[in-house]
């Protein structure tokens, strides 16, 4: 182990999962005193927690369903989450034209109404009617009309996933990534859990044990010894797809489908534009969800419906699935089923508790490791108060949560460098870009180039802090860079990490 937990001692938290909603109990319960060690069995944010729309927001659609406490719940973390991190949160405008509506105006004025009022909306703009003939905001469509202009933000998931991780760890938990849990047994004082990673099985004991699986929630309550669960998953697919940018501005659309579904159309990485979602019942292996070629049609169709740039499958540049968790409500269709999270208590009366998290949405994850804290207490009684509201994760802890000026400010420091590397490495790393840049005068003192802009300093501090380990981790998920550089730059960083192994190998010989 890494650091904090010695092998062999009895340890508060077992987290299983390091996706959005494992690795935020995590910092929540080590920030608390708790000792605490996730278990990920591939990368940070390897599965669900990288394939969201990347939106932290109510969700306007599901005031239709009535989830006005997942909603209300969610309107208030909005604006709290992007004062916490504002280098990977920022707001976001939304256009929802009237054309093609399902809905008349009047419901969609009223939704809207409620969205502004429900809670938390403290500096996000309100909504307002637009003509779209008659604003930018009519960009790129091929009809104008009546539309609505509202406010939700935007996040880099797979950041928060890992900056919430690297908090945890700097309050002493052990994230263990690459290491699976296989079996937990209940034992006299709490559990004893075995994890593998590649160097073979071990054993480590803890008093509670957070089933944090996602997608294998069901999988992982089967691998606990005399484990039950009255709850059950719904695992529904959502896919997105990557073309070149459809229209001009910073605004993102919400596209009404006949269905009554929404397809977002969203800025994406500067040159693109990002489409989805899809919602397709899956019953297959959860690591091997990918986008089909009905769901592509049914995104494309959509957008071709509204924009005048006319899309064709060719037209992708990349795509990607991720496998939602829902708590199965055994509502009828797959975008009716609830977005709200359940948690499932396994234990008390002397058994050692397990905790099973079913649903959630990255916007709620920190309320829900709160809940999920408060749910544990009785069984820890080393446990501190609730902290994290309002409390800056790694980064993010800048003076008013000012992006801009604090851009400024590298900018000015660093003249020699491209103010587009500055700019990528501040919105990455926050306050930490320091840690990367040191005292380099220029790109040239971050040793060699790797293509785009991604330097051997940027990934050595990818590997010593946020615990990236192949190529696909740091172009795909602790960055995008994969959207813009040479096919060979992976091969390149791949060569790299390998000769940095064997430097350490043979250093430690
Ligand atoms: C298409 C789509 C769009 C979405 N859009 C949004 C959005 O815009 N906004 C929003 O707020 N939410 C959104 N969501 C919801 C959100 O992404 C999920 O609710 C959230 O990411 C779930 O996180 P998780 O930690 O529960 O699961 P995951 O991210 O899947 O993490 C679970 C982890 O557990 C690990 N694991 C499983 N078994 C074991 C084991 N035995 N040992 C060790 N590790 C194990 C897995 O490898 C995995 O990494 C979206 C979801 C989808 C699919």
């Amino acid at each position: 182990m890494t650091s904090g937990t010695a092998q062999g001692e009895m340890i508060d938290l077992l987290v299983v999962g390091g996706g959005i909603n494992g690795a935020g109990i995590a910092r929540d319960a080590a920030g608390r005193g708790l000792s605490v060690l996730l278990v990920e069995q591939d990368d940070l944010a390897g599965h669900t927690s990288s394939a969201s729309t990347k939106l932290i927001h109510g969700g306007l659609r599901y005031l239709e369903y009535g989830e006005f406490r997942l909603v209300r719940e969610a309107l208030i973390e909005r604006e709290r989450l992007w004062k916490m991190a504002p280098h990977i949160i920022w707001p976001l405008r939304f256009v929802l034209p009237q054309t093609h509506s399902p809905r008349p105006a009047w419901l969609v004025r009223a939704g809207l109404f409620l969205y502004d009022h429900l809670g938390g909306r403290d500096e996000l703009p309100g909504t307002k009617t637009v003509r779209l003939d008659r604003t930018p905001y009519g960009a790129g469509l091929s009809a104008g009309g009546r539309g609505f202009v509202y406010s939700d933000c935007w996040v880099e998931d797979s950041r928060l996933v890992v900056l919430n991780a690297l908090d945890a760890a700097e309050r002493g938990a052990t994230i263990l990534t690459r290491t699976r849990l296989v079996a937990a047994a209940r034992e006299a004082q709490g559990w004893a859990a075995t994890i593998a990673d590649a160097a073979g099985e071990r054993q480590v004991r803890a008093r509670a044990l957070v089933n944090a699986a996602g997608p294998w929630v069901a999988e992982v309550i089967g691998q606990v010894a005399g484990a039950k669960s009255e709850r059950g998953v719904r695992l529904i697919k959502g896919s997105h797809v990557v073309v070149p940018r459809l229209y001009e501005g910073d605004h993102a659309f919400m596209l009404q489908n006949a269905d009554r579904r929404i397809v977002f159309a969203i800025p994406y990485e500067g040159r693109f534009t990002l489409l989805g979602t899809t919602d397709q019942p899956w019953d297959g292996a959860p690591a091997k969800a990918a986008i089909d070629a009905d769901e592509t049609a049914y995104i494309l169709e959509t957008a071709n419906r509204y924009f005048t740039r006319r899309l064709r499958p060719e037209d992708v540049v990349w795509s990607y699935a991720g496998i939602r968790p829902l708590y199965d409500d055994r509502k009828g269709s797959a975008s009716a089923v609830t977005r709200d999270y359940v948690l499932d208590l396994d234990g008390g009366h002397g058994k050692a508790p397990m905790l099973s998290i079913f649903g959630g949405k990255i916007t709620t994850y920190r309320k829900l490791a709160e809940h999920a804290l408060g749910e544990l207490a009785r069984f820890l009684p080393n446990v501190g108060p609730a902290w994290t509201a309002g409390a800056p994760l790694p980064g993010g802890a800048m003076p008013g949560g000012d992006f801009a000026r604090f851009l400024a400010g590298i900018e000015a420091e660093r003249p020699n460098f491209p103010p587009a590397l500055l700019r990528r490495l501040a919105r990455a790393y926050g306050t930490r870009v320091t840690e990367i840049l040191g005292p380099a005068a220029s790109p040239d003192a971050l040793g060699a180039d790797l293509g785009g802009g991604l330097h051997e300093a940027e990934i050595d501090y990818l590997v010593r802090a946020e615990w990236a380990r192949t190529a696909e981790d740091i172009l795909f998920r602790r960055s995008k860079l994969g959207l813009h550089v040479p096919a060979e730059t992976a091969s390149r960083i791949d060569a790299l990490l390998a000769a940095r192994t064997d430097l350490s190998r043979s250093a430690a010989a």
